[in-house]
């Protein structure tokens, strides 16, 4: 399969149905992908780069220098920013200075693009370190990653390459006091010749339980929409992930599917 990796530190604005006019920002290395996950349908492919500690990640004055460029250049070309966005090439909190970076970025959006948010795209594996979570609790938009009800599932679906507890994960998504929105794929196929599907029981009603707990200001649910790593996999269509967001709704949470 092809992969697809960012060329660069700050890239954009492109287009997302999500978030509308979003400037990107990927903290990790452009030539390989780190994630403390290995999700079987991330569209980066999968984590060969075993060790998170092994690679250099940039600077913080590299990350800054890059996106306060990106930032003048979008204002003089006069293109509008609904939001700075974390994303790229793993997953941005594993950056040794994520914080600093938070706090920097907060300065130069409020100087180039006040009205824009910032959200970061996380799998969550990173909320036990406390300035990885207040980080996450000072921008406006963290997107925290939850396809699982049971531990169980999390293996499968999540791969996890580093020792990831789902209820440490609960527990400290319950600590942002709804500010926070989840987001959720749901998928079925294979994994080493064992069927799974997320959206069955007992793994539903577990995956409910835990929004109940969390009640987050919005629930993201969506199913595969590119290329993934591993063969065997399924989409559920949008009529399914409805079926799954009236569940969520009946909780009095706020929940799209995509
Ligand atoms: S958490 Fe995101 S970047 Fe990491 S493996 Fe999963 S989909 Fe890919």
């Amino acid at each position: 399969m092809s992969t697809f990796l960012w060329e660069s530190i700050a890239f954009g604005p492109i287009h997302s149905r999500r978030l509308g006019s979003s400037l990107g920002i990927n903290l990790l290395p452009t030539d390989v992908k780190i994630c403390s996950f290995n999700c079987i349908y991330c569209e980066c492919g999968w984590t060969l780069e075993k060790s998170l500690t092994a690679r250099e990640y940039y600077p913080v004055e590299t990350v800054m220098q890059a996106i306060e460029h990106k930032l003048q250049e979008t204002l003089a070309a006069g293109k509008a920013v609904d939001s700075i966005t974390f994303s790229g090439n793993g997953e941005p909190t594993l950056h040794p200075h994520f914080d600093e970076i938070i706090d920097r970025l907060l300065v130069l959006r409020d100087t180039y693009f006040p009205k824009a948010v910032i959200t970061c795209l996380s799998n969550a594996t990173q909320l036990m370190r406390p300035e990885v979570c207040a980080a996450l609790k000072r921008i406006e938009n963290p997107l925290l990653k939850l396809d699982a009800g049971t531990q169980e599932m999390l293996n499968i679906i999540n791969g996890p390459i580093v020792p990831v507890n789902i209820d440490e994960v609960v527990r400290e998504l319950c600590s942002f006091e709804g500010k926070v929105v989840i987001q959720s794929m749901f998928l079925s196929g294979e994994k080493d010749g064992i069927p799974f599907d997320n959206s069955a029981e007992p793994n539903l009603s577990e995956w409910l339980e835990k929004i109940r707990l969390i009640h987050p200001r919005k629930v993201m649910i969506y199913s595969l929409d590119r290329e993934a790593p591993a063969a065997k996999l399924h989409k559920f269509e949008k009529e399914k992930l409805e079926e799954i967001a009236d569940r969520v709704r009946a909780l009095n949470i706020n929940v799209e599917t995509y």
